[in-house]
């Protein structure tokens, strides 16, 4: 019988959580807007985890979660407002705990079920989203680094020059930039100055697919911009990495993938190094399925320790 383990994956923009068996087969999937509280994220996983444990027998928790995720379980920055928060502490699960960045979640679940680069390819796959993550495969398996935090793309810095910090204070990091949350700033603050008016409660991102596909100057100016970064971004990974593919997951990619990977695709041409960019083959549960691939791995691991 198949082993079944119960999983989230918590981003800034949604939380997710389901029960995933030994084959990446989901079931009890639950989604909702992510809170932007750590207590709340603490009572949700403790209710879910509850509510679920009969459906698992002899649970394995497995937690991807949007931040630097320390291989002690503390979360040192994280997108709801945990910085340096104890989460596998505060949780007290009386179940085994797997806990992972999302993006490495997601890198994981690539690594395994990719239909053209499962099994030892090197790539490195980046979310896009409320804020910029990375996870890196080399040789099919995951590079965690010294202590777990291996991959954090969104911090790499792109652009001292730029006016812009990112929630650790850094000065021009491609998460200061082209995150969601950056765009969604410069959004808001083009609103403010007078564009795009015919939008009375303000601009989002959520009104950016829609102003691209109308054509609208402004919006795609910001997207070619944001495609430059990105891809100086990935230019850099490319140096050191040697990837053979970049693969993309998050909200700003999945949605605006047409509009903004040729943008990414012109600095890889411009320094004659393009390799195939893509868009992540799982989908939206890619990061609740790399999670249960973390919590099996603790369950091989525990068997053979
Ligand atoms: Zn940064």
């Amino acid at each position: 019988m198949s082993n079944s383990y119960i999983v989230f994956d918590i981003g800034g923009m949604r939380f997710r959580s389901g029960v995933v068996d030994d084959e990446g087969r989901l079931s009890n999937l639950v989604t909702f807007d992510s809170p932007t509280h750590p207590d709340e994220i603490v009572e949700h996983i403790t209710r879910i985890v509850e509510s679920n444990a009969l459906v698992a027998l002899d649970p394995i928790v497995g937690i991807a979660i949007g931040g630097m995720v320390q291989t002690n379980g503390k979360v040192i920055a994280g997108r709801m407002n945990m910085f340096d928060f104890p989460l596998a502490e505060r949780l007290q699960l009386p179940y085994p705990l797997a806990m992972l960045n999302e993006a490495q979640a997601a890198a994981l679940a690539e690594a395994k079920y990719h239909p053209r680069l499962a099994g030892n390819a090197n790539f490195v796959l980046m979310t896009v989203s409320a804020g910029i993550g990375g996870g890196v495969i080399i040789d099919g398996a995951l590079y965690g680094g010294q202590r777990g935090i291996a991959g954090e793309v969104g911090h790499m810095i792109i652009d001292r020059g730029q006016n812009a910090y990112c929630r650790l204070g850094h000065r021009g990091c491609l998460d200061a930039l082209a995150s969601g949350r950056a765009l969604s700033n410069r959004l808001q603050k083009l609103w403010r100055e007078g564009h795009w008016t015919h939008y009375a409660q303000g601009v989002t991102l959520r009104d950016l697919p829609g102003l691209l596909v109308a054509g609208d100057g402004m919006a795609q100016q910001l997207i070619k911009e944001t495609g430059g970064w990105i891809g100086t971004g990935v230019m850099n990974i490319i140096r050191v990495i040697d990837p053979c593919e970049i693969i993309f997951k998050g909200y700003l990619m999945t949605e605006l993938w047409d509009y903004i990977h040729p943008y990414i695709a012109d600095v890889l041409d411009g320094y004659k190094r393009r390799i195939p960019l893509s868009l992540c083959s799982l989908g939206e549960n890619v990061g609740l399925i790399g999670a249960g691939i973390a919590a099996q791995e603790l369950r091989m691991a525990a068997a053979h320790g």
